[in-house]
C-alpha cells in the first residue's frame, strides 16, 4: 500500500519542479530569518535569487553539526518561539546536545512522512504497533509515535528498556509492527529465548529498525530469528528525525527518500565535490518544507550512495543505499579504511557466533592495536563444553580471522569470548571502544 500515491509515485519531472520551488522558498526563509545563514551566504557571495535551478544548490555553503553547537540553543531557528511547538535534541556524547525545533506545520508534515514510511514497510491502518524507540529529546520515539497515529494505527508507546515487560506486552497486545534499534531487538530475542518463548511465533510481521548502521547479514539474522520482514529506516534530528527515508516491503533494496521534503546529494567527504549517482560518499540533505529549522546542505557524516531508478514497488522516489557507516566511525587500520558494518557482515556469517561484537582500539607503543571481540552462542558453548584450550575454538578463530582479512584487506586480532560477555544495548549499540585517549592521559 502506498500512503500518498500522488507524491510517492510522481513523475521525476514533476518532483524536480516541486523541489525547485520549495528550495527557493527554503533558501529565502533561511536567509531572511537566520543571521548565521545570512552571514554564511554573504561570505560565499550568494543571494537567494541566485538559485534558479536544482543544480544551483552547489553554489550554497554546507552546514555542519558544529554550526548547531555554535548556535546553541535556538540560534538557527527561522521561526519565532511563539510559533515553535516542540524541541528535540540529539543524544550528543560530547558536551551540549544539538537542538532542533518544529512548528505545528512541521510536526504535521513529519507525521505524514512517517505514516508514509510505515506503509512503505508493510504497515497499514488498524495495526497495533509496538514502538520501542526511546521517548524524549531523541526523535525516535515521538517521531514514530505521531506517524503511527497519523496512519490510523494503534501506537503502543513502550519506549526502550525493561525488556521482560516489552515481551509481555508483545505477547498480550499482539502487535503487527515493531520498531527499535537493531541491537536492542537482538536483546529482546535473547530474552524471549530465556523466557522459553519462540521469537518466530509472535504476532509481529514487520520491524522498522534504525538509528544505528546495520548490515545485510544482520537483516537476515533478524528476519530468521523473528520470522518477520526487517526494514531499514533512516533519519536524523537535524534534518527531521526518523522517516527521511525507508526501505519498502516489496524490494528491500535501498531506502526511498521523502523527496518532496528532503533534497539529497552525495559528496566527496574530503573535497566537498558532488558525486554522480551510484557512487559512495557523504550524504548531504537540504530540507524543503521545514519552517522552524531549515537546513541547507547539511553534512550528515553518513556514508551512502543514491539510486534514481524506479522501484518495483511502484514508488518513483530516489533511493539511498543502507548507511555503510559514519565518516567519524571509519577506522583506519594500517592505512586501510574499515567500517564496523563490514566487520559485522563477516562475523554474522558464522553460525557459532552470537550477533554481538565490539572493536577495541588500544595504543601499543607508537602503534594502534585493533581487537575484535566476539562471542559464541550458548548452543555452541554447550556443544563444545569448554572454551579454554578448545581445539575447535582455535580452529574457528583461524577461519574467522582469514575471512576477516579477505573482507577488510588487513589482519586484526580476534578474541572469541564465552556467551553474554559483550555488554548488551538498550538503545544504540557501542561498537567501538577507543582506549587510545585514556592511555595518553593515564
Ligand atoms: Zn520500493
Amino acid at each position: 500500500m502506498i500512503f500518498n500515491v500522488e507524491v510517492e509515485a510522481m513523475s521525476r519531472e514533476k518532483m524536480k519542479a516541486i523541489q525547485l520551488e520549495r528550495l527557493k522558498q527554503t533558501v529565502k526563509r533561511a536567509y531572511e530569518n537566520v543571521p548565521f545563514q545570512k552571514a554564511s551566504f554573504d561570505k560565499s557571495g550568494i543571494k537567494p535569487e541566485d538559485i534558479q535551478s536544482l543544480e544551483d544548490i552547489q553554489k550554497l555553503p554546507f552546514m555542519k553539526k558544529s554550526d548547531l553547537r555554535e548556535n546553541y540553543p535556538f540560534g538557527l531557528f527561522a521561526a519565532e518561539m511563539k510559533d515553535i511547538v516542540r524541541i528535540h535534541g540529539s543524544s550528543g556524547t560530547k558536551g551540549k546536545p544539538t537542538v532542533v525545533g518544529y512548528t505545528k506545520k512541521d510536526i504535521e508534515n513529519w507525521s505524514e512522512i512517517v505514516a508514509r514510511a510505515i506503509c512503505c514497510a508493510g504497515g497499514r491502518p488498524g495495526d497495533v504497533f509496538h514502538n520501542a524507540y526511546g521517548y524524549g529529546l531523541f526523535t525516535g520515539g515521538l517521531g514514530l509515535h505521531y506517524g503511527i497515529e497519523y496512519l490510523g494505527a494503534v501506537a503502543v508507546p513502550v519506549s526502550g528498556g525493561n525488556t521482560s515487560r516489552q515481551i509481555t506486552l508483545i505477547q498480550d497486545f499482539q502487535p503487527r509492527g515493531l520498531s527499535a534499534t537493531p541491537s536492542y531487538v537482538l536483546n529482546i530475542v535473547e530474552e524471549m529465548k530465556k523466557m522459553g518463548i519462540n521469537p518466530r511465533e509472535t504476532s509481529v510481521e514487520y520491524g522498522i529498525f534504525g538509528a544505528e548502521p546495520w548490515s545485510e547479514e544482520m537483516r537476515e539474522q533478524l528476519e530468521e530469528e523473528l520470522n518477520i520482514k526487517a526494514i531499514d529506516i533512516y533519519g536524523l534530528s537535524e534534518v527531521m528525525g526518523p522517516g527521511v527515508s525507508i526501505e519498502c516491503w516489496e524490494a528491500q533494496d535501498g531506502l526511498h527518500i521523502a523527496e518532496d521534503h528532503f533534497l539529497a546529494e552525495i559528496i566527496d567527504p574530503k573535497t566537498g565535490e558532488l558525486l554522480p549517482y551510484g557512487e559512495e560518499g557523504e550524504l548531504v540533505f537540504t530540507s524543503l518544507t521545514k519552517e522552524a529549522f531549515p537546513v541547507i546542505r547539511y553534512r550528515t557524516g553518513d556514508i551512502a550512495s543514491l539510486h534514481p531508478e524506479t522501484c518495483k514497488c511502484g514508488r518513483t522516489t530516489i533511493r539511498m543505499s543502507r548507511i555503510k557507516g559514519r565518516v567519524d566511525d571509519m577506522l583506519i587500520i594500517r592505512g586501510v579504511n574499515v567500517f564496523p558494518t563490514e566487520i559485522e557482515s563477516v562475523l554474522l556469517t558464522f553460525k557459532q557466533l552470537a550477533p554481538h561484537y565490539q572493536v577495541v582500539i588500544e595504543r601499543e607503543g607508537a602503534l594502534d592495536r585493533f581487537e575484535i571481540h566476539c562471542e559464541i552462542t550458548s548452543e555452541y558453548m554447550s556443544q563444545i563444553g569448554n572454551l579454554a584450550d578448545s581445539q575447535e575454538i582455535a580452529d574457528l578463530s583461524k577461519v574467522i580471522s582469514r575471512a576477516m582479512k579477505d573482507m577488510l584487506g588487513v589482519s586484526v586480532v580476534l578474541r572469541v569470548n564465552k556467551p553474554h560477555s559483550i555488554a548488551r544495548s538498550e538503545g544504540k549499540a557501542i561498537r567501538i571502544v577507543d582506549n587510545r585517549s585514556k592511555a595518553v592521559t593515564a
